[in-house]
Order: C-alpha cells, then sequence, then structure tokens
C-alpha cells in the first residue's frame, strides 16, 4: 500500500472533500495575491475587502505563496497532495523570516529538502506531524543554516527583565546560551517533579535557597561518525557541534544506543539506557497529533509485560499520561513496527492512522544530521583545507552530561 496522510484517506468522502476544499483555496490565493509590481499594502486591503478575511490573513496567505516560490521540491509537493493548508504555510514563512531578507540559495534549498522530507509520508494512513513539532523542525533547520552562515559571530549580551505583568503578577524573563538553559531546566524539573510543585515555583524555590542544588543528569545524543553534526540534549533540543563537543567532553558517561536498541530486560521497568533509547527515536508522544516530549512521556508495553510481552524498543513506545490512559481504557490499540518505530493506531470505531518517530535517532533525522554533517565538512574544507576538524572513530551514540 502506497504511503499516504490520513488527510488524504484514497476513497474517504470527507478527506476527499477537505482535499478538494484546500486545493480550491491555494489555487484561489494564487490566482489573487497580487503581482511583484503592484503595492503590497493597497493590494492586500483591496483582497481583504472583497474576500472577507482579515487584512492580516490576506498578507500572510500572500506573502507565504511567495515564500513557496522559493521552495520549489515543497511546492511541488504541496500542489500534488494538498495536504497542508496555509495555516502551515504561514508558519513555514514566518520561522524562515529568521534567515533575514535574502537568504542564501544553498540555504534554501537545504531547508527545501528538509521540510520536503519531514512532510512527505513515509506509510499508510500517517497522521499528519503536530503544528508544534512542524515548527520545531523548522527552526531546527533554520538554527543550522544560521550556523553555517554565521559560525564565528558573537553571541549577544545575555538578556534579562523583571517586571510587573498586571495586577500583583510579576514576571522574570532570562536568555542564555544553550548549555546554561539546558542544565537550568533540567534542575528545575527534577524540583518541581520531587517537590510536586510547578516549574514556576520550582524556578522561585530554587534562586530563593528553598530547595538546595539539585544534581541533575543531562543526557545528549551525538551521531558516533559525524562529529559535526551537533547534539540533542533530552529534554531541551538540538545544540550546534560546537556546545555538542564542548558537553561531550565534560560527560561522565557514555552509552551506546545502537546496544539499548536490541537489548531485552526481564525486569517491567524500562532501564533507563532503554528509556534513553526511546526517548531518543520516539521524540515526543507516539499518538497522533501530541507533542509532547518523550521526556515526560511513559514507556507503554506494547504487549502486556504480564502476557510476555518484553521490556525492550521493539516493544515500548512513549505514551503521554493522556494518551497512556487512553489506550488503558482500550479505547484505541497500537501495532508497533519494531523495525522502523511506526505505529499503527486502531480505533474501536474501526478507523486507523499511523504516525512516525520523530527523534534524534528516527531515520529521517538520522539522514538529516548526515547531509548536514557532510555539507559543513565540505564548507570547512573549502574554506580551511589545513584546518579540518579530525573525525572521532570512537564516538558514542549517547552521553550523559553532568553540570558542574
Ligand atoms: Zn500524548
Amino acid at each position: 500500500m502506497q504511503p499516504y496522510y490520513t488527510v488524504n484517506t484514497p476513497y474517504c468522502p470527507t478527506a476527499t472533500a477537505c482535499t478538494t476544499y484546500r486545493r480550491n483555496h491555494y489555487h484561489l490565493w494564487q490566482d489573487l495575491r497580487p503581482a511583484r509590481s503592484e503595492d503590497d499594502e493597497l493590494a492586500i486591503k483591496r483582497l481583504a475587502l472583497k474576500t472577507g478575511v482579515s487584512f492580516g490573513h490576506a498578507r500572510d496567505y500572500c506573502e507565504s505563496l511567495e515564500r513557496l516560490d522559493t521552495l520549489p521540491e515543497l511546492k511541488q509537493l504541496v500542489e500534488t497532495l494538498h495536504h497542508i493548508e496555509f495555516k502551515q504555510l504561514t508558519l513555514i514563512d514566518s520561522v524562515l523570516n529568521k534567515l533575514g531578507t535574502a537568504p542564501a540559495p544553498e540555504s534554501l534549498a537545504r531547508i527545501d529538502a528538509g521540510i520536503t522530507s519531514y512532510l512527505t509520508p513515509a506509510q499508510p494512513a500517517q497522521a499528519l506531524p503536530p503544528h508544534e513539532n512542524l515548527r520545531r523542525k523548522l527552526n531546527r533547520l533554520v538554527q543550522a543554516e544560521l550556523e553555517f552562515t554565521q559560525p564565528s559571530h558573537e553571541p549577544p549580551p545575555p538578556h534579562y527583565s523583571a517586571g510587573p505583568v498586571g495586577a500583583n503578577r510579576g514576571e522574570i524573563v532570562a536568555e542564555y546560551d544553550a548549555e546554561t538553559t539546558a542544565a537550568m531546566d533540567a534542575a528545575i524539573r527534577k524540583v518541581a517533579e520531587d517537590n510536586n510543585v510547578s516549574s514556576a515555583k520550582a524556578l522561585a524555590g530554587l534562586v530563593l535557597g528553598k530547595y538546595g542544588s539539585p544534581r541533575v543528569v543531562l543526557n545528549m545524543f551525538m551521531a558516533q561518525d559525524l562529529p559535526d553534526s551537533g547534539g540533542f540534549i533530552d529534554g531541551y533540543g538540538w545544540v550546534d557541534a560546537d556546545t555538542a563537543n564542548r558537553m561531550a567532553e565534560k560527560s561522565d558517561h557514555r552509552r551506546d544506543m545502537a546496544a539499548a536498541a536490541e537489548k531485552h530486560s526481564p525486569n517491567y521497568q524500562t532501564p533507563e539506557d532503554i528509556k534513553a533509547f526511546l526517548n531518543g527515536r520516539d521524540g515526543c508522544c507516539r499518538y497522533p497529533d501530541c507533542s509532547i516530549p518523550a521526556i515526560r512521556c511513559q514507556k507503554d508495553h506494547c504487549k502486556d509485560f504480564r502476557d510476555g510481552g518484553a521490556t525492550a524498543a521493539s516493544n515500548l513506545v512513549n505514551l503521554c499520561q493522556h494518551h497512556h490512559n487512553i489506550k488503558t481504557d482500550g479505547r484505541v490499540t497500537y501495532i508497533l513496527d519494531p523495525r522502523t518505530g511506526a505505529v499503527v493506531w486502531l480505533s474501536n470505531d474501526g478507523t486507523w492512522e499511523s504516525t512516525s518517530p520523530e527523534g534524534p535517532l528516527s531515520a529521517k533525522n538520522v539522514n538529516w544530521m548526515r547531509t548536514m554533517a557532510q555539507t559543513q565538512h565540505a564548507r570547512r574544507d573549502r574554506a580551511h583545507a589545513k584546518a579540518t576538524s579530525p573525525i572521532s572513530e570512537n564516538r558514542p551514540l549517547h552521553e550523559t552530561f553532568v553540570p558542574q
């Protein structure tokens, strides 16, 4: 069976009608959008008046179509499947705005390939990626390009502000480098969990000395053979190669995720190394349209442990508390493909849909990291022929870093 998204389900009247609606909506705005020579402000105002959508929406639609012209692979995919709508196209445009007004064609080509791959179905009845996951993916693609094009730029001075935001309410906003942010966030989450308080209360308690100094552990994923592909800090996200390499040097424990992927535990409780692999494979809760990070999920046995289900990655899936309850209630069941990590959900009403793993160890991300690492190498080779970074042969797939 051919891969497809559930929003394009063949022979389904609802999916077909909605696809037709998206196609017509898309082509309507392609026909309506003003020519480049026109005065944008006036033309979009006129469009808003005639179509009945707000000025802001009309502008977003037109700008996202203009952006799509710079992403030919994605444009072809969208015009073939009509699986996404202006909500996603506008998100793509707004995140890519971070590249500036005239992004390099090579950067746009890599991003085009990355988004197109991410929005291409890999299996039948696949759920569309949740909006939040698409945003994370886009941010990562843009971040990687900024690292390429601005490798030695000075970091901005740390930002800090505190003040009132309403009646008897205040707000503190602070900005740090990725390593500090990840370490602080891990400490706040640990204190919040240990003391059963909100993250905001945990932060206040830590700063005011109520909770002492918790020992926190950060797990970071790094590719074994790709020293320039950066790292993924569990619970935080991607960091650039320099940050990842610096943190790896300070790590006190390393695990091989290839071994964890194959490991079987005799116990019901999932051991830490298998948990780490599952977080790296899944990225988030595996229920369709859920984007709760894997680090906050439970590790669910697909086949019940009491019925002989193994405590192994081939039988375990990340589910948030809410979707774990839905599964436990028997309203849905699922099948896990142990080879690809794909999950097929079966509902009591007879419908089914599938989700792909989205973590740093998933096939799509590994391929993307490989491409980025190769591109980075090629760029460095050209620019610094004599100063190419040596390639480590023994880089583990997963490292544990204890902040000092
Ligand atoms: Zn969930």
